[in-house]
């Protein structure tokens, strides 16, 4: 990793800021994108202290096609090869069957999920192409795979992530660009404060009674499937707690 660029989306929290810890930790150098500027500064300045980590920090709302361009075009230079893009930026938005669930809540998750990630990696994917390198990690979810009651159109953006993944496979066969496609069961990070709209205790219950994952275990994941020999790929990734058996089977001990 040492020299890579590494592009990661939603940086400012979760398996974002946990994956610029690992890269930092391997000597990458880091484009670290997020809405939260604060965030991003103090993460940026605290890998920078610890890992002597080279850190270019952006405001980009991954929704905003426009501004994803512009942030593109911006990358200095030196900075242009990028060999990593990690697609992490995401969230859900309330649990409510569908019969019940709200448009704005829909059209954000189907705006951040799938249309950001189409706009970021349409911006960063042909310089990989012409360089015939590199390596595209796109953070999926074990709800794109199962359904589970209340998880539809957070589900849907999610299997449309792991098609997306599935047909650049195809696409990019041939270039020497790879993707991964990684689904994470549950991680404890903000993702069910953002849910539950700041509704901490009830975002709490989701990770009681057993052991969940960390951004920390998804992001070495992450690293591993980046730093594979340039021949090999890893596809697709499943990776759930022990105690999650599928998406809504979770031992608890409450
Ligand atoms: P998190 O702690 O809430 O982090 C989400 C990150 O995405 C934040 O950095 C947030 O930053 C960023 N983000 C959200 N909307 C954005 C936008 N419009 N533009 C740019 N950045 C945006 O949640 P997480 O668990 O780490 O989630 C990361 C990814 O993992 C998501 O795609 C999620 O669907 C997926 N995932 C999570 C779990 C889980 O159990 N936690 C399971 C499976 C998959 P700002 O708010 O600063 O923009």
């Amino acid at each position: 990793m040492k020299h890579s660029t590494v592009l990661i989306t939603g940086a400012s929290a979760g398996i974002g800021e946990a994956c610029a810890e690992v890269f930092a930790e391997q000597g990458a150098r880091l484009i670290l994108w997020a809405r939260r500027s604060e965030r991003l500064e103090a993460l940026g300045k605290r890998l920078h202290a610890e890992h002597g980590t080279d850190v270019i920090t952006e405001v980009v709302d991954v929704r905003d096609r426009a501004a994803v361009e512009l942030a593109v075009s911006m990358i200095p230079e030196a900075w242009r090869t990028i060999d990593v893009l990690v697609n992490n930026a995401g969230l859900s938005r309330g649990l409510s069957p569908f019969h019940e669930g709200e448009h704005q809540d829909w059209e954000e998750m189907v705006d951040t999920n799938i249309k950001g990630l189409i706009y970021v990696s349409r911006a960063v994917i042909p310089g990989m192409v012409q360089r015939g390198r590199g390596t595209v990690v796109n953070i999926a979810s074990i709800a794109g795979r199962q359904a589970y009651r209340g998880g539809n159109v957070y589900g849907a953006t999610k299997a449309a992530v792991k098609m997306l993944s599935d047909s650049w496979q195809i696409d990019l066969n041939g270039t020497g660009v790879r993707v991964t496609n990684i689904d994470p069961g549950l991680v404890e990070t903000e993702f069910s404060e953002v849910r539950f709209r700041g509704d901490a205790d009830r975002a709490a219950t989701v990770y009681k009674g057993y052991t969940p994952l960390s951004g920390r275990d998804i992001a070495d994941v992450v690293l591993f499937a980046a730093t594979r020999p340039p021949h090999v790929a890893l596809q697709d990734i499943l990776i759930t707690p022990v105690d999650q058996a599928t998406v809504s089977i979770v031992h608890k001990q409450l």
